[in-house]
This record gives C-alpha cells, structure tokens and sequence, in this order.
C-alpha cells in the first residue's frame, strides 16, 4: 500500500523509481500517446495497446487497465445521458421509438471516443505510478510459466 515514498532518506531513495508527472502522463495518455515520451502511439488499434512505443521504445504490452476504461467510461457518460433523458423526458415526453432512434446511436457515438481515451488515461496512471509490469522491480505473475519456459528453454540448446 505505502509502496513508493519519495520523500525519505537518501539511502532509500537509491532504490526508488524517480517519480513521473502523474497530470502530463494523464493528458498524453487521453490524447492516445506514449506517456513517456508524448509522441508514439499508445494504442495500434482502437483499444488495442501497442507492445512498445514506437518512438522511445517504452514497453507498453504489461498495461493492466482491464476493466477499469469501460467502468469509467460509464461513469462519465451516465452523468451525462441520465440528465439529458430526465429533461427530455419532463419536457417533451417523447414516444419510446424516438428514445431509440436518436438515443441509442448518440450513446454509441459519445461512447467509443471517450472510451479509447479513458483508457488511454488508466493506463498513463499505471505507467505514472510504477503499477503493474511499469514497476522496475515487477516480478512475472505467473513464475512458475516463465521459470518453466526459461528451464525449458535452457535444456533445448
Ligand atoms: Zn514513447
């Protein structure tokens, strides 16, 4: 929980990571950049995450935003569509076919932008907090794979 500390003794800082601009990697990672390096593309397709950024090279592929993008992407677009449909339907009441007409499509149109970019988003703040496989000192999840792989590997050659 009280992982990274920055602020104490020199001794121990030797082993911490140096801290990241959470904001300046949240704005490049909502604008679908490396949040290291604000340039290559974060994504290579739409919610595919590139390996690697293909303009510094900082490995992306160990990203965990697993559910969290759509999780805040319902958030966002809830507290915008739920007031509109209360004021719609206080004030003009349409017929259910009109709901569906319009408000499907205009759900599906906001939600695939803002859904590329909230992820892009959580997982600049992973990058930004040294989260997941961002974390120098990030041991694999599944040990006994790739410890099997590597033994397997040695025993071919
Ligand atoms: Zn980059």
């Amino acid at each position: 929980m009280n992982k990274v500390t920055y602020s104490n003794a020199s001794s121990a800082q030797n082993s911490q990571p140096e801290p990241r601009d959470k904001m300046q990697s949240l704005t490049r990672g909502a604008r679908e950049k490396c949040p290291n390096c604000g340039e290559g593309s974060l994504f290579s397709s739409y919610l595919k995450v590139a390996d690697s950024c293909d303009h510094c090279g900082e490995e992306l592929h160990h990203q965990r935003s697993d559910d969290a993008a759509p999780y805040f992407t319902i958030l966002i677009l809830g507290h915008l569509i739920v007031p509109l449909l209360l004021i719609v339907e206080t004030h003009f009441a349409p017929a259910y076919w009109v709901y569906a007409v319009t408000g499907l499509p205009l759900v599906v149109a906001l939600t695939l932008p803002i859904l590329q970019r909230v992820k892009g988003a959580v997982i600049a703040w992973q990058w930004a907090l040294y989260m997941h496989g961002f974390d120098p000192d990030h041991e694999p999840e599944y040990p006994s794979l790739s410890s099997s792989l590597e033994t397997g590997s040695q025993t071919s050659q």
